[in-house]
């Protein structure tokens, strides 16, 4: 993974301060002096890498040493701070639009940045959030543009929609959007044509995408393997056009990462998302505070734990099992289970988190190989699309859904009505369980199981 010689550095750096008692701010100077070259060699760019230095120097010579550290931890806690600010401090995403609303996302960037792979990855994600994504082939130039872009779609199961190479890209992004009025998508994303290099052509085109359609969130897809050139890149891009934010790719490769931390420094643009791979579950939300925690070396053992945390809103989990036992559970509190697993980080992570799942009889749980954690990934979606194209009214009281009502929902979430039949059925037996459960536990006769 990216980063992997820029940690050790910085590990023997630290190592080093640790093992002094107490530091002169000789010592600190001559640590910074380290912290320094090494960024350097990882390819962050100059004038963030002054900047940064500069920052914790001021900090770190003549601050009071927090109780309970170190001098060398303080100089660590330091650093990871200013790490965490330079990528940005909060951890930002796309912004979609209220509602209903249609949201267009361009994706800009080089060719070979990993344009047209990062798009189909983030129509996966918004798939599984019960959106309803089209992805836009734009690229006109390269017919294995558009035939990759198909392929990709298929695979993530996300409608892609294309004109061919003899229509301007602006027409397709118009003719697209009311495609997309017409068939309920409520994201657009379209998949530009890049170059070579930044030249005018490229930029006038994105231009006049963006003079024919509103662009809700115009996003940048960089190659972390071009290091410094990437980040010139995304300054033109933001220069000339204006980006909303950046997607980092192939910081799963050996590259030596600096422009993950420059970007933000450099362009102001926030990193949305890096890329981790070349299969299309490979996306992963781009948190600065992970990130500077995993370049120390600190692992991410905290992450882990705080993710875990965070997600299991405990008194949201003890009101559900009330429900539970009072068979009041309604699909509401259904969508609500499914966004606390999904908060978790999918079902194949949870698998893996939970003591005990590991192995059970054989089952080996934890193991659930990519093929089934998609596929139980994709159900658990059309499960939330079904849920989400119901009205309030219905999402209360499981017992309105009459037959029109299905036929309403099925066409609404773009599934089957066999589907949908099939759904409020095994949830109505849930339910039949769920209040067997909660009278035998109310007699006590029975242990409710959560
Ligand atoms: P485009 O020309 O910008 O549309 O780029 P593509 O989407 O065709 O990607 C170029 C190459 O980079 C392909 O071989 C992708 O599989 C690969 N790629 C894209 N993203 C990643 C990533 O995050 N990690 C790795 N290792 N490869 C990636």
């Amino acid at each position: 993974m990216a980063f992997d010689s820029l940690t050790e550095k910085l590990q023997n750096i630290f190592k080093n301060l640790r093992s002094k008692g107490r530091l002169t701010e000789d010592d600190v100077k001559e640590a910074l002096k380290e912290i320094k070259r090494a960024l350097l060699a990882a390819d962050v760019n100059f004038k963030v890498v002054k900047d940064f230095i500069k920052k914790v120097q001021e900090r770190a010579i003549g601050q009071d040493v927090m109780s309970g550290l170190n001098p060398g931890q303080m100089v660590i806690k330091i650093v990871n701070e200013e790490l965490v600010e330079l990528m940005g401090s909060e951890t930002t995403d796309i912004q979609l639009q209220p509602g209903s609303a249609i949201t267009v996302i361009m994706m800009a960037g080089l060719q070979g940045a990993g344009k047209t792979t990062t798009t189909a990855k983030l129509a996966g994600k918004y798939k599984l959030k019960g959106k309803k994504p089209l992805l836009v082939a734009c690229d006109v130039y390269r017919p294995a543009a558009i035939k990759q872009l198909q392929v990709n779609g298929e695979k993530q199961g996300v409608e892609v929609f294309a004109m061919g190479e003899n229509n301007k890209p602006a027409n397709i992004a118009k003719a697209a959007l009311e495609h997309a009025r017409k068939n309920g998508h409520n994201i657009v994303i379209l998949d530009t044509a890049g170059r070579l290099h930044i030249d005018e052509d490229m930029m006038g085109e994105l231009q006049e995408i963006k003079e024919a359609v509103t662009v809700h969130q115009t996003i940048l897809v960089i190659d972390a393997m071009t290091g410094q050139d990437a980040v010139n890149v995304a300054k033109e891009f933001n220069d000339k056009i204006g980006i909303d934010g950046v997607i980092i790719t192939k910081l799963d490769g050996d590259t030596r990462g600096g422009a993950a931390l420059s970007v933000k420094a450099v362009t102001g643009k926030p990193i949305f998302y890096a890329g981790m791979g070349e299969k299309l579950s490979d996306l992963e939300q781009f948190h600065p505070d992970r990130m500077a925690s995993r370049i120390l070396g600190m692992g991410d053992v905290l992450s882990l734990i705080e993710k875990a945390e965070a997600q299991i809103d405990e008194e949201k989990a003890r009101q559900m099992t009330q429900k539970m036992k009072k068979a009041q559970f309604d699909f509401d509190d259904y969508l609500e289970s499914m966004k606390q697993m999904r908060n978790m980080g999918g079902l194949g992570n949870i698998m893996s988190m939970m003591p005990g799942l590991g192995a059970m009889g054989g089952m080996k749980m934890k193991n659930l190989d990519d093929e089934q954690t998609a596929q139980a990934e994709k159900s658990l979606a059309r499960i939330e699309a079904m849920i989400y194209s119901m009205t309030p009214a219905e999402r209360r009281d499981p017992d309105l859904l009459n037959p029109s009502r299905k036929h309403r929902i099925a066409k609404g979430a773009g599934v089957d009505i066999s589907e949908v039949n099939r759904m409020v059925k095994q949830f109505g037996e849930m339910r039949k369980l769920m209040k067997t459960f909660g009278k035998s536990a109310r007699k006590g006769r029975l242990r409710f199981p959560f």
